[in-house]
């Protein structure tokens, strides 16, 4: 059987980097075994869900580079949902419950305050016609829920290990809302025997869905394919991501500069056995991945070590690698130019800026203190033509002429040339500015 996974969005908003993580999982995990990584979109919610959204999200996914074998959407998929809810009726499994909101809460209340576990009573399930009957002349529409079978489901997850979970000490689930909507549960599990699912990877806290889902799959006769529940990423400061989801958002991140293999390698290493290393190719990162080297603590996200990450990542990069990107800021200006100011960025697109340092018309700065000394410095400049020993032959006379050493001989000249005090070496970028430029400016 074809290995067999997928990423389960709801579009009602874009990703953040706790829901790329899962999407990272899961497509490492479809690569790593010559198998399928489906994108469904779990937009059976037609109110929230919006067409925008997924836009956003399969933008999201593609930057990342997270392609995925086929796409499915279940608001397209009714029909399916529809026969499975009909055979789970006839089967005596998906019952009619007629409470309202007010009064379930009431229930709920005063089973809390005899201390009692708040565990719907099955009252739908237990109906006489006749009061059924009346409850519908009420003019009151039923919901539906799923008769579980009150036993101990247990599954080895690939994540958590052994997982037991007593679906007695769970409330029958609604799969069916009053107006007739699904939530998620039913079409999740009618798609995944559907598409031939063989794994599950999602978050944690779909633990219990998953007890309930089982006994869903097996309802409709199928068997319940393998689960792994990821823990889920909290910030640095412990709490769960949910308050920040704006910043953390892959938009975000791409918006901001950041390297998506950056972001794909902190997704896929954070919470793990592995060090968080910068992988500049899927390839290297798929020889890491493993994913019985998750760990069941909460991964830890924190921005600054994305920053590193990425920062990293860029100083790995080629001049090959980024020869269109440059191009697309206005910065590429050759591989020499590449290769003097990579080490020196954090991102790429600062890369713009060195480029217009480099190569624009700007004036740099020169403390008056610092006049008389710039203007010999300007006399002593070597001629054409200018390499990588330029810079030292002409420190080396500016030192003798003036008397000057270390950073009072130094820091004067980066500012006159680049208006920086800190930047790449001068003695890179020193041939790129060039003869004229540098006179200009000194
Ligand atoms: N739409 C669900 C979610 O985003 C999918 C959960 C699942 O993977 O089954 O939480």
């Amino acid at each position: 059987m074809t290995t067999t996974v997928r990423f389960a969005p709801s579009p009602t908003g874009r990703i953040h980097i706790g829901n790329a993580r899962t999407a990272i999982l899961n497509w490492l995990f479809a690569r790593k075994s010559d198998g399928r990584f489906i994108l469904r979109f779990d937009d059976t919610d037609l109110e929230r869900s919006t067409k925008a959204f997924a836009d956003g999200i399969t933008a999201d996914l593609d930057w990342l580079g997270l392609t995925p074998d086929e796409v499915f959407r279940q608001s397209e998929r009714f029909a399916l949902y529809d026969a499975a809810a009909e055979k789970l009726k006839q089967d005596g499994r998906l019952y009619a419950c007629y409470e309202t909101a007010e009064e379930l809460d009431y229930k709920r209340k005063r089973q809390l305050a005899r201390h009692q576990p708040p565990i719907y009573d099955r009252t739908g399930l237990n109906l006489s016609d006749d009061e059924r009957a009346k409850l519908v002349a009420d003019g009151r529409t039923p919901h539906w829920r799923f008769k579980l079978d009150q036993r101990d489901i247990h599954w080895n997850d690939l994540v958590r290990g052994d997982v037991h979970i007593d679906t007695s000490s769970l409330s029958d689930p609604v799969l069916i809302r009053e107006d007739g909507s699904y939530l998620y549960t039913l079409p999740s599990v009618v798609d995944d025997i559907d598409m031939g699912m063989t794994h599950i990877i999602r978050g944690e806290d779909h633990t219990t869905n998953a007890a309930v889902q089982v006994e869903i799959f097996e309802a409709l006769g199928a068997e319940a394919p393998a689960f792994a529940h990821h823990s889920l990423l909290v910030g640095s400061d412990g709490k769960g991501l949910s308050k920040r989801l704006g910043s953390l958002s892959i938009a975000a991140m791409r918006e901001d500069g950041l390297e998506a293999m950056a972001v794909v390698s902190h997704g896929a290493l954070i919470g793990t056995s592995e060090a968080i290393e910068p992988h500049t190719r899927m390839d290297t990162l798929l020889e890491a991945f493993d994913l019985s080297k998750l760990s069941r603590a909460p991964g830890r996200f924190d921005m600054t070590e994305l920053e590193n990450l990425n920062a990293r990542i860029v100083h790995q990069l080629s001049y090959d690698d980024v020869r269109e990107r440059l191009a697309r800021i206005g910065a590429d200006g050759g591989e020499a130019f590449w290769q003097a100011v990579h080490g020196n960025l954090a991102r790429l697109d600062e890369a713009a800026e060195w480029h217009r340092i480099i190569y624009g018309d700007m004036t740099g700065e020169i403390a008056d203190d610092d006049r008389d000394f710039i203007s010999q410095a300007a006399t002593l400049l070597p001629d054409d033509p200018w390499d990588d020993s330029t810079w030292k032959t002409w420190t080396d006379a500016v030192k003798q002429a003036s008397g000057r050493k270390g950073k009072n001989l130094f820091m004067p000249l980066r500012l006159a040339l680049t208006g920086r005090s800190h930047g790449p070496e001068l003695a890179a970028l020193l041939p790129l500015i060039g003869r004229d430029r540098v006179l200009a400016r000194l």
